[in-house]
């Protein structure tokens, strides 16, 4: 990167959702995609860390997404922080949730992100990015546990 762009204003942009400051013409969901790159070079991440890394990213990222299916997100991922409920027993669950609730919930809404910047969130799916299919893994645990504590802290005030 030469000075000049370093001095313009447009290197970087900040994500309208989750507050995430990331390089221009950047989203989170690049970063969503980058983070289902790793998982499909590494299945041992995608088992250990999928379910979680999605549900914190909804969680972050819930402009497309009802009250009901928040919430629901939200609860599920303290519980799995909580208890930590490992990879395969978490596929288990979701399945099952979701089985219970065919066709009576609604994931999907329209319009404009309503919860943009409402949470102080510590860390985002861009501070999760690495090549290093371990440091992964730690990472999106670390990832979850901070949402969760974002969560708890702000009801507290
Ligand atoms: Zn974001």
């Amino acid at each position: 990167m030469d000075a000049s762009a370093e001095l313009a204003d447009t290197t970087t942009t900040v994500c309208p959702e989750c507050g995430a400051l990331l390089p221009a013409n950047t989203s989170c969901h690049d970063i969503f995609g980058q983070l289902l790159a790793l998982e499909y070079q590494y299945p041992q991440s995608f088992g250990a860390v999928h379910h979680l890394m999605v549900m914190s990213y909804n969680v972050q990222h819930p402009g497309a997404y009802t009250d009901d299916f928040w919430n629901k997100t939200v609860a599920m991922l303290n519980d799995v922080v909580e208890q930590e409920i490992s990879g395969a027993q978490l596929r288990k669950r979701m399945q099952h949730e979701l089985a219970a609730h065919q066709g009576r919930m609604s994931i999907k809404i329209k319009g404009t992100p309503e919860r943009a910047h409402q949470h102080a969130w510590t860390m985002r799916a861009v501070d999760v990015v690495t090549d290093d299919p371990q440091v992964y893994i730690e990472r999106v645990w670390q990832w979850a546990r901070s949402i969760v504590a974002t969560l708890e802290q702000e009801l507290q005030v």
